[in-house]
């Protein structure tokens, strides 16, 4: 079907896929205030904002929508029309998480990234955050 839409047509459609990427952030939130976190959402102290960060472990966690990020999982497939379009717009999607990943850890920020595909095994998620972050409870 989404082969026969205009240009006009297909932004419109892919910004409603950009908007509802954002219900795996929610999940990851709702999980991490369920754990007992403490975060702060888009922190504008760390290159990038990241989704969420934890300034006082100096860690933040991206997530990352699998269809802007070219993840490679099935939810990433490349539209079949104006292809090098997408594959350039991907890439540099992918330039710019690697650029702000090294421009947070050089001030002493860890970043782990969670993809959209990999919202949906709560458990995994849990021992991946818990994991990274510690403890909810600072020593
Ligand atoms: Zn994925």
């Amino acid at each position: 079907m989404a082969d026969r839409l205009t240009p006009e047509q297909r932004s419109a459609h892919m910004a409603r896929i950009r908007r509802a990427n954002t219900k795996p952030e929610l999940v990851v939130r709702r999980l991490l205030h369920s754990l007992g976190y403490r975060f702060r959402v888009q922190f504008g102290e760390v290159p990038g904002r990241p989704d969420i960060a934890f300034p006082a472990r100096r860690r933040c966690v991206q997530i990352h929508g699998c269809f802007w990020h070219a993840h490679g999982c099935s939810l990433s497939r490349t539209p079949s029309t104006r292809t090098e379009f997408w594959k350039a717009k991907f890439a540099r999607n992918r330039e710019r998480d690697d650029r702000l990943e090294r421009d947070a850890s050089a001030l002493g920020w860890e970043t782990l990234t969670i993809w959209e595909c990999e919202t949906r095994d709560i458990a995994d998620l849990t021992r991946r955050l818990t994991d990274f972050l510690g403890s909810p409870r600072l020593s």
